[in-house]
Parts: structure tokens; C-alpha cells; sequence
């Protein structure tokens, strides 16, 4: 889903952020529903090399979705627009396939919309021109697909001339 915002919201403060995108695992005594709702959905990983090096997420030693976050005490928005996201060091847990994560894997999120469907949603803050790039990437991503090639080996023709027109089609 894609929304324009006004022109003035161009530009937004770290509170216009926080007011619409969370990233902290919550007091279950305050709200149970919305606490399991993120730890259901809304926890990265396990992932890393301590935890779980073997992780989908995991190649060359590093996790690809740049989970586990730093702590942030504060939302911040660099000169560019990028935001980085609350992570406080709160001390809350939650355990996952045994391992104990803390804010720094919860995946962005959207508090009514979480509520709402019950299903992984990632909400991001994104007002730079490259999100245009981001929302063709996936616009144009298609289905899963696989390339196949068709080729002669030394066994399947006994003819003495050879010619694999598919590679050759390939190799232009
Ligand atoms: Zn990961």
C-alpha cells in the first residue's frame, strides 16, 4: 500500500514518526493482545552469529535485513530523511525458538493496522525520491521463476557435427 501525504508532511519530526510507527515490545500487563500480536508477527529472526548463524537471513556472517538494530533511546531523521527507529534497551524479552530477543528485532510496525489483521506488517517511514526505485522493485518483481537451458552432451547424438542452437541463442 502506498499513501501521498500533504506537502507540509513532507519533512516529518521524530514525533510525527512515533505517532504512527512503533518498535518496542510491549508490557503484556498493559496490553496482552497487541504484546502477542508482536511476538507472533512482528519479532526478527532468531538471526546472528551467536544465536543462529545458519538463519535464511544470514550470508557472509551478517544478517541481510540488518537485524539486530541498535538501541535508539530517541527516533532520529538524518539529513536525507531516513529515519532510525526507538530501540530503548528497556530490558523487555521475549523468547523465541529458545532464544531471548529484545527491541532490536522487533520489525517496525503500525499499531492499528498489527491489531487490525493479525499478519506481518512492515511499516516504514519512506519520503525520499529511492522509494520510488523500492516500490518499482517489487512492481515489476513478477512471480518465482527459474532459468532452464537445453544442451547436447557427448552421448545423446552421434552425429559428428554438434550444434546447440539454444546456447547459441543465449550466447547471442
Ligand atoms: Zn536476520
Amino acid at each position: 500500500m502506498l499513501l501521498f501525504l500533504h506537502e507540509q508532511d513532507k519533512y516529518p519530526t521524530p514525533a510525527d514518526i512515533d505517532k504512527i510507527i512503533c518498535a518496542k515490545i510491549l508490557d503484556p500487563n498493559v496490553n496482552n493482545a497487541y504484546y502477542e500480536a508482536i511476538k507472533s508477527f512482528m519479532l526478527h529472526g532468531p538471526c546472528g552469529l551467536i544465536s543462529r548463524p545458519t538463519s535464511p537471513c544470514m550470508e557472509e556472517g551478517h544478517c541481510i535485513r540488518h537485524f539486530s538494530k541498535k538501541f535508539y533511546e530517541v527516533t532520529t531523521v538524518d539529513e536525507d530523511g531516513y529515519p532510525s527507529y526507538r530501540h530503548r534497551d528497556n530490558g523487555r524479552m521475549v523468547k523465541l525458538s529458545g532464544i531471548h530477543l529484545n527491541n532490536r528485532y522487533v520489525v517496525p510496525l503500525n499499531k492499528l493496522l498489527l491489531l487490525k489483521y493479525c499478519v506481518h506488517i512492515n511499516v516504514e517511514w519512506c519520503n525520499q525520491s529511492r522509494s520510488i526505485k523500492y516500490l518499482f522493485k517489487y512492481v515489476n518483481k513478477g512471480s518465482d521463476r527459474v532459468t532452464a537451458s537445453f544442451y547436447t552432451n557427448s552421448t545423446s547424438d552421434n552425429s559428428s557435427i554438434k550444434v546447440d542452437e539454444v546456447k547459441m541463442f543465449y550466447d547471442c
